[in-house]
């Protein structure tokens, strides 16, 4: 992998927030329920069940209450993919709105769905072992100092934790946010009030859409009550917020061949992707 395919994963990663504004111009189209002609009743598990099955053969548990179909990259992924890097030039040009689409929202049975870093992260790496492979080999350094050429699998590093959402805690409900739409209409809902302060940010309406605050469940009510907080609450909601949120780490145990201890290497990102999808 070179030096700026590296760059460009790590821009990728940071900037997911950019995404969430961008996609604003880009609306994730929802996808329109086919018109079916059973005539024996069927729950609708079992009717809908087969054929997101034959398109998007892969299922994943997100949280409590989410399940992502998804199906894996083609060389029309790669085609659309060739696409966004035809014409850059330097890293700001980079479209991560556009990235993530090809990537990850194309290759989902709802593209509409909200998806939080985490989950788009693991989404990747699943995408790239059933895709690509999962073998694959990084350096990893241990404590006594000495580098090491790890050869691990997405299967055997990956670790996931999904959302525990919906759980409340001392009166507050952190619960996921249902669709892309969903979130985008509640930004543009906000900042296009009147008396929106011009200070809070997408993000903080994210975090917001997470919340239910006792009795407290419109956006801007939410928005309100954290401004009066102090700052150790505000601390302790977004550490309870951390603490349910997906988690996703890279980790594989070896014996480090210089001083015989067992060590966990993490890779700091997945490589060959960027690689893959533009030879
Ligand atoms: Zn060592």
């Amino acid at each position: 992998m070179t030096e700026q395919e590296k760059n460009e994963m790590a821009i990728l990663k940071s900037k997911q927030e950019a995404e969430i504004t961008k996609m604003r111009s880009d609306p994730a189209k929802p996808k329109t329920p086919e018109v079916t002609n059973i005539k024996i009743p069927k729950t609708p598990k079992e009717k809908e069940a087969p054929k997101k099955s034959k398109e998007y053969p892969f299922m994943v548990k997100l949280g409590k209450e989410k399940e992502i179909y998804f199906k894996p990259w083609t060389g029309k992924t790669k085609k659309k993919f060739k696409k966004i890097f035809e014409h850059i030039e330097s890293e700001e040009d980079i479209d991560f709105t556009q990235i993530l689409k090809v990537l990850v929202r194309d290759q989902i049975s709802n593209s509409d769905t909200y998806l939080s870093d985490m989950e788009q992260q693991y989404l990747t790496a699943l995408l790239r072992r059933e895709s690509i492979g999962d073998d694959y080999t990084f350096e990893g350094e241990c404590e006594c100092g000495a580098k090491q050429e790890i050869k691990t699998s997405v299967t055997e590093s990956v670790f996931y934790t999904q959302n525990n959402f919906p759980e409340t805690i001392n009166d507050i409900t952190f619960k996921d946010i249902k669709t892309v739409t969903e979130l985008q209409k509640v930004q543009e809902e906000i900042k296009s009030k009147a008396d929106y302060d011009g200070l809070t940010s997408d993000g903080d309406i994210e975090f917001a859409l997470h919340l239910s605050l006792g009795d407290i469940k419109n956006p801007m009510d939410i928005l309100d009550a954290i401004d009066n907080m102090t700052l150790k609450e505000i601390n302790t909601l977004m550490a309870n917020f951390r603490d349910l949120s997906s988690k996703i780490d890279l980790k594989t145990t070896r014996v480090c061949s210089t001083c015989g201890r067992d060590t966990d290497y993490y890779a700091s990102e997945i490589p060959d992707l960027f690689e893959s999808l533009l030879q």
